[in-house]
Formats: structure tokens, sequence, C-alpha cells
């Protein structure tokens, strides 16, 4: 038994637990008996004074089983459709899982655009966390009947880590289809070895993730992968395990090796950085030069006009742009203070020439440091 497991978990006090429709998904429709199984595990860790809040899919293949589809669904409209047949089931299920133990659960259904938007953010936070209070189960799932591409999380794996910070889990654990990370792609080749723990995310750790490793659930292990260095980065352990297991929830909080451990960032984001990183959508391009970006990742500071070199997009004051170094790569994204027209005008220039170009000057800089995400060593914006 390792001791960096053990001395993690004995940390937890709130749990998120995401849960696949790989675990879900039996061969008629959802597989009650693993419902109950986890459900047991989760009420024994509650009584132990852990809170739990719940991700799980499962809707969609819950309502295509009711339609009698066996194959894909061809379009989007049918999985919202199957999704919106399915959720109630899905809901009642673990309802009655819980209410065996006099647990009561709370439904909720969101969109990407729900935690873009700053004051529904905060009533979700408040939501989820009266109904922690109220020792009530939240049990969290995509709103897929209004989600199209742009408002969307596209998988639950993604929307599970943005569920992370908003909550301030001390722990996300990824309950899926296989046993965790393995080295190469499991199914098929024998060799695969399961990585136990990921000390941090580089381009070889996620190289080892392919998308259609999961024949069954949507993201594939590589989403797995993308959310774990979203969660790492705000500081939160993250484990990927093998929800079918029995006793696997027990077993991780005992400090058992299983599943893939992926440790926090040891410089973690704030929660507002992790919401301007992760959770909004960038509206454009800044492609600065060596001193703008040596400025602000190595001594903290805002970006100025005149370290950029090209601007890209169309895009309004106070949208979330990224910041592109000379070698082409991502290191920040933030909140503009000018919209793109303007700014190709002032790019370059020295700041005492904004008022002179523009006729107004409303900043000094065009990303305060106080509304950027920086990306240091795993993180991605
Ligand atoms: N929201 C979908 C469902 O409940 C699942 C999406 C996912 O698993 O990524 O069926």
């Amino acid at each position: 038994m390792s001791q960096t497991r053990k001395q993690i978990v004995s940390n937890v006090r709130k749990a998120l637990i995401k849960i696949g429709t790989g675990v879900l998904a039996g061969t008629d429709g959802l597989d009650l008996s693993i419902v109950e199984q986890l459900v047991d595990e989760m009420v024994e860790l509650r009584a132990g004074g852990m809170q739990i809040v719940i991700v799980t899919s499962g809707a969609i293949a819950s309502g295509k089983h009711r339609m009698g589809i066996t194959g894909k669904l061809k379009s989007m409209p049918q999985k919202q459709a199957c999704a919106a047949i399915g959720q109630g089931r899905l809901m009642r299920i673990y309802s009655n899982a819980f209410g065996r133990h006099s647990v009561y659960v709370a439904q909720i259904l969101l969109t990407m655009s729900d935690l873009t938007d700053r004051a529904r953010y905060i009533n979700i936070r408040n939501t989820l966390s009266t109904l922690m209070d109220w020792n009530i189960v939240p049990i969290i799932n995509e709103n897929d009947t209004v989600s199209v591409d742009e408002i969307k999380f596209g998988d639950n794996d993604h929307l599970a880590a943005m569920i992370a910070n908003v909550i301030r889990a001390d722990i996300l654990i990824n309950l899926t289809n296989t046993e965790g990370l393995f080295d190469r792609n499991p199914v098929g080749k024998q060799r695969a070895r399961l990585i136990k723990i990921v000390h941090e995310i580089t381009d070889e750790i996620e190289s080892m993730a392919t998308a259609e490793a999961d024949p069954v659930g949507m993201g594939g292990m590589r989403s797995k992968v993308i959310a774990a260095r979203k969660v790492t980065a705000c500081g939160i352990p993250y484990i990927i395990a093998r929800g079918k297991t029995k006793g696997i929830l027990a077993d991780v909080f005992a400090g058992k090796e299983k599943g893939t451990l992926f440790l926090p960032s040891a410089e973690p984001m704030t929660s507002r950085e992790y919401w301007i990183a992760f959770t909004l959508r960038s509206r454009g391009k800044l492609i600065l030069d060596d001193g703008a970006k040596n400025a602000i990742v190595t001594q903290g500071k805002s970006l100025l006009p005149s370290g950029i070199t090209k601007v890209e997009g169309d895009f309004e004051v106070g949208d979330p742009v990224i910041c592109i170094g000379t070698d082409g790569k991502a290191f920040a994204k933030g909140l503009v203070n000018y919209g793109s027209k303007d700014l190709v005008k002032i790019q370059g220039l020295k700041t005492a020439k904004i008022m002179q170009v523009l006729g107004y000057k409303d900043y000094d800089e065009v990303i305060h440091r106080d509304n950027m995400a920086v990306a240091k060593g795993s993180r991605k914006t």
C-alpha cells in the first residue's frame, strides 16, 4: 500500500464520483445491481463523515433501451430524445438505491453555458452547497436536451472536471469500465501495464490514452486524461478506476493501489484562474513576442499592447482569448480589456500611445494579471 495514496485519501472530506455509461450499462438497459453496489459503498463512506456528489452518465443508454434501439443513434436530436427518456429512469434507480438507506438525492442538469455565466455559476455553487449541508446527495448530468456544440460539455468527464472545481472537491474518482490508464490500449494487446501513479501529465501520458478504448461510454480514456489535466491543475487528486469491481470505492479509500492516481499540481490554480482557463471558451488568439511571454510566465506581469505581434479572431471587451508564444504554443488565457478591432490598432505600441491612437484609454493592460490563467508545468489552457 503506498503512503502517498493513504495520505491523499485520508484527507478526503468531499468526494466527487463520476460514473460512466460503461459502468452502468447492462444487457438489460441500466444494471440495477451495479448501481446498488456503488450506492451501498457511497452510503458507507457517508457514514464515515464523507460528503458525496455524483456525476453520472447513463441517460442516453437507458433511453435507447426503452426505445429498443440497439445500434448507434443517428443524430443529435435522437441522442437528446433518448437522454430525455432515460434521465427519469436513471434518477429513479439512484433514488431507490439510496432510499434503501433513507438517503435522499437531488437531480441537477447542467450545460456548459450555465457554468460560463458567472451569476449562474454562483447559483449552482450555492445550490450544491445547500444540498450538501442538508445531507442530500446531488446527482449531476449534462442537460442533453438543450446541449448543442456551443454550450455542450462534450462528455461527462469534462463536466465532472468542472464540477470538481465548483464544489472544491478533495478528490475526483472517475469510475469507468477499465482498471485505469494503461501504457497502451489493453483491448487486444496483452502486455499492457496499468499505470498506478501519474506525477505529471506529459505528452507521453496523453498519448497512452486513446479515444476509442471505451466502446460503450462517450469520451474514452482520452477524455478522462484531458479531464485529469484540468482537475489536477486546480490541486485536486484524480483517480480513474474500474466501477464494476466490487468494493472499488472502499478499496480506493482504504488507500489500496486500485486504478490510476493522478497527483494534484503542486502549484494549484485559484478557482477564478481555473474558471478562466477551462470553463470559458476562447474567442480569439494573441500572438506575443518572447519578452511579453517571459514577463507573464516568469515575472507574473500583465499583458501590455507592446508585446502583441498578431491578433486573431473577432472578440469584444471582456472576452476570453488565448496567448500564444513565438513557438506556436498556448501558454495563457485571459479576459481582454480591448476588443479585437481596437487591439489591431494598438498591437506592438507603447501604452502611452493608446490614447493617441484610439482616442480613449480605459486600461494600460490588454489583459490584467488578475484576469489571466497561466500554464505552468502540466497545465494546458
Ligand atoms: N449525458 C450523457 C448520458 O447521460 C452521457 C455523456 C457522457 O457519458 O459523456 O447519457
